[in-house]
């Protein structure tokens, strides 16, 4: 099964940690895949994630990675439009590479919602 990836950045980490435990059942379904903090934040509330490292450390690229070998069934990665960000280039990969294989992105709530509710 492939993974459903999430990421967060700093300013959005307890929204995203909100949406999975609103989208529990959802995530306890499929294999997760998060960025470190992101991973620990979510396995504090009980969801059984498998991290890589860091964003700014390369987590981003190791998910674009994942993407580009076709282990990834979707991303949602709810980034801070506020933030400015040491590895944009990394993001701007990862973003890149999700319209290149035609893989589901979701970067708000609203759209994470479709994913959770569309794929299973
Ligand atoms: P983090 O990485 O989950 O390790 O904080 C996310 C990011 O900042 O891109």
């Amino acid at each position: 099964m492939k993974y459903i990836a999430l990421i967060a950045h700093d300013g959005k980490k307890q929204e995203l940690v909100n949406f999975a435990k609103q989208f529990q059942k959802f995530f306890n379904q499929v294999p997760i895949l998060a960025t470190q903090t992101t991973g620990s934040r979510l396995a504090e509330v009980g969801i059984d994630v498998e991290t890589v490292a860091s964003g700014p450390k390369g987590g981003d690229a190791q998910i674009a990675a994942k993407v580009t070998e076709g282990e990834v069934a979707g991303v949602i990665f709810f980034r801070d439009p506020m933030g400015k960000h040491p590895h944009e280039p990394d993001i701007n990969m990862l973003l890149r590479l999700c319209d290149v294989y035609n893989i589901p992105l979701a970067t708000n709530p609203a759209t994470a919602e479709l994913i959770a509710r569309n794929i299973a």
